[in-house]
């Protein structure tokens, strides 16, 4: 029967909590007997199933542990497909991962499982790291999950606990009432006879008044949902404090209000304070650094510095595992940064999202603000642990040291915040000190997006076209638009340079339709007598797809060019996908509705998660350039392509091999079934005058 046999070795999978429990399945006592070995000596607890009946009666036995469910796809009578359409009656993915464990040729039924709400899938022989990996992402997902929900109860009873005072004004008679609890916020005796709206008045900052009376009308008279409004009330030892003043009014039949009440909230210590972290807010740190400057300017002899840190691939995290996980490491970040400063006279402030600054007093010469920049990437080093997950964190740091510009305490800021995006450009330079040569290059960034500006009404952009061609017959399946910029002031600018400065700026979705207009025309213009027109890959850029028109450009470029769909391939790359994922599936999924194909590039690069590519409507992966470049002699390059060759066939989607160089790296792609490649072994991008020559050379396939 089942057997549950705890480890004492300590785990190194998903640290932090108690040692996970995975049930394994299989009808072969040897290959469960391999995988319980495997896991126990990596301190998962395991149990064994030897058939689909005891899966399904041990997954939901309430008293017994599972976390993961291993599930062998062929068993006799109730094979793992049978068992997992079972288990997903009563179990979500979040709530109990399932990975298959499939022989590596039973494509058709790992689609099947796919269709049922597998998480994922091992293939036999077993692989140990492979194994061990993908139990442990499903894991970490699975406790991320979690962890939001508890927070979220948590969070719940807080608010019931809330410390906040209550009013209550009968309009008809004038009279307030104010209980005891919004008196002590105020300093006053829970006694004290105030009962109008005109004692309240009194302790109002007279700024504030006439915004307070102002919102309420708005409500009163049934304009706003809600009385809401931000003001400041005498307390009678601390000076005026920030309240929040919320109110919902009642109202007769007729619809006038006969009363209104509310409650007072104060939100002193978030007007100063950032309310994760507790840390001081911009506002409050922008103040101590202009008293900083003021000092400078009266005792030159004063040196201080501000550091800049903005925390690198925050994003992913908060993406991939949650806000609740993001806000986590924040607050941790916070304390090691307060740390790695305790010693000097410094000051700690979260700006904002995941910007944080320090301020450095009183320092002997500039290198003490290099001391402390050094000593904070040092903190950073150790992992940090957020709800099981481990993260490596590293941060850019932009320093601001100054006394003789004579600038005000934003300028300051402004100062160190562009040194920092100099640092984040450059991961080889951790730190970099303002210099006003930066705001040279920042002017050189501008001047690149306002020659941008005018490179299309100018026609400076031309659209080059580079080959991809079948693997095993040569002949020419398509072509990849890419995109050049000649311009006249500037000479020949790369995409990599100037295609990121059209993203910030916006214009790479009038850029992008234009790419999109123009590949078409070109290769609408190549049909031949009986033949259809090539392929076109064309790139798109995440800003693209994030802008609202995007779907309707595209199809609004098929229409006007009477292009076929089925003939266009849109590339986008994982980054793209993962921004806004919902949103980007959506438009993806009704392009494809239309015809219109869809590319994963420069797979491998990104976060690839075989859980997430399944939901995605794509068509093809295309292997990025540098895996395949290093193939030959890198095993570990050549087991990804590998794997990802495979992974492609099992998915149902076809493969492009880019960046292939040599005749090497071709007959290897040939022998994995890799159907498309695209290279210079074949052809650079060439102008579209020499499309025909290729394809009469070559062939079309
Ligand atoms: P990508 O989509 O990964 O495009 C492939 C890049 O690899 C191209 O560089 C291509 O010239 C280069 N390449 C192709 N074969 C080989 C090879 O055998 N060896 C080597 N070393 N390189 C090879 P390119 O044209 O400079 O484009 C760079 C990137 O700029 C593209 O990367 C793409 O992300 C972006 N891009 C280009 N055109 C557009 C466009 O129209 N729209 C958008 N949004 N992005 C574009
Ligand atoms: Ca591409
Ligand atoms: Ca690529």
């Amino acid at each position: 029967m089942a057997t549950s046999r705890p480890t004492t070795q300590h785990h190194q999978v998903t640290p932090g909590q108690a040692a996970p429990g995975v049930l394994i399945v299989d009808d072969e006592p040897l290959n469960r007997a391999v995988l319980e070995h495997l896991l126990n000596s990596n301190g998962i607890n395991t149990i064994q199933g030897k058939n689909g009946q005891e899966a399904i009666a041990l997954s939901t036995d309430p008293n017994v542990k599972i976390d993961l469910i291993l599930l062998d796809i062929s068993m006799p009578d109730i094979n793992g497909i049978q068992v997992l359409r079972l288990l997903r009656q009563v179990r979500s993915q979040m709530e109990l991962p399932i990975i298959m464990v499939t022989s590596a040729d039973d494509n058709a039924q790992l689609v099947e499982a796919f269709r049922n709400g597998a998480n994922d899938y091992i293939t036999k022989p077993i692989e140990p790291q492979v194994t061990l990996a993908r139990i442990d992402s499903q894991l970490k997902l699975k406790h991320a999950q979690s962890a939001l929900r508890d927070s979220e109860e948590r969070y719940a009873l807080a608010s019931r606990g809330t410390n906040d005072g209550l009013w209550d004004w009968n309009l008809a008679t004038g009279e307030i009432y104010f209980s005891e609890r919004w008196k002590t916020m105020l300093g006053l005796p829970e006694h004290q006879p105030i009962d109008q709206f005109s004692d309240w008045v009194a302790f109002m900052h007279p700024e504030d008044v006439i915004r307070v009376q102002d919102d309420l009308e708005t409500h009163l008279c049934g304009e706003s949902e809600q009385f809401q409004t931000e003001l400041r009330l005498l307390h009678q030892e601390e000076g005026y404090r920030w309240m929040l003043c919320r109110g919902l009014a009642v109202r007769n039949r007729a619809g006038s209000a006969v009363r209104i009440a509310g409650s007072l909230t104060d939100i002193t210590d978030g007007k100063v304070a950032d309310a994760l972290t507790g840390l001081p807010n911009r506002l409050l740190f922008q103040d101590r650094v202009q008293r900083c400057l003021d000092q400078a300017r009266r005792y030159p002899s004063r040196k201080f510095a501000v550091l800049y840190l903005d925390v690198d691939g925050f994003k992913l995290i908060n993406d991939n595992y949650g806000h609740e996980a993001g806000d986590r490491f924040l607050v941790q970040f916070a304390r090691r940064l307060e740390t790695s400063v305790r010693n000097c006279d410094s000051a700690v402030s979260r700006l904002g999202g995941d910007e944080f600054a320090v301020l450095v007093e009183n320092m002997t010469d500039y290198s003490s603000a290099e001391a402390v920049a050094d000593r904070i990437l040092e903190v950073l080093e150790a992992p940090f642990q957020v709800g099981g997950t481990e993260f490596f964190a590293r941060a850019s740091i932009g320093i601001s040291t100054i006394s003789d510009r004579g600038n005000t305490a934003a300028e300051v800021l402004r100062e160190a915040d562009t040194a920092m995006y100099f640092a984040k450009k450059n991961v080889h330079v951790p730190f970099k000190y303002f210099s006003p040569e930066l705001n040279a290059e920042t002017l050189a960034r501008l001047e690149l997006s306002s020659e941008l500006r005018r490179a299309l009404e100018q026609e400076e952009l031309v659209l080059h076209y580079q080959p991809i061609v079948e693997t095993d017959s040569y002949k020419i399946a398509g072509f990849e638009a890419l995109i050049r910029w000649e311009s006249a002031r500037l000479g020949t600018v790369l995409p990599d340079q100037f295609i990121p400065v059209a993203e910030e700026t916006g214009l790479i979705v009038p850029i992008g339709e234009w790419v999109l207009q123009t590949a078409c025309e070109t290769m609408h213009r190549l049909r031949d007598d009986n033949l259809p027109s090539p392929m076109i890959s064309v790139n798109v850029s995440i800003k693209q797809l994030d802008s609202e028109g995007f779907v309707e450009s595209v199809l609004r470029v098929l229409e006007t060019t009477g292009f076929e769909p089925s003939r266009l391939k849109l590339e986008v790359t994982e980054s793209v996908v993962m921004e806004d994922p919902e949103q980007a599936i959506k438009r993806l999924e009704l392009l494809r509705a239309a015809g219109v194909t869809i590319g994963l590039d420069d797979f491998g690069t990104g976060y690839s998660s075989l859980a997430y590519l399944h939901h995605l409507p794509l068509n093809i992966l295309k292997i990025d350039r540098s895996f395949v470049s290093q193939m030959v002699e890198t095993s570990s390059s050549f087991a990804i392509v590998k794997t990802i060759a495979r992974l492609a066939d099992s998915l149902d989607l076809d493969v492009i091999a880019e960046g292939v160089e040599t005749e090497q790296q071709l007959t290897l792609l040939e022998e994995m079934g890799c159907r498309y490649s695209q290279g210079y072994l074949f052809s650079q991008a060439v102008p579209e005058s020499e499309i025909r020559g290729l394809l009469e050379k070559h062939g079309r396939a």
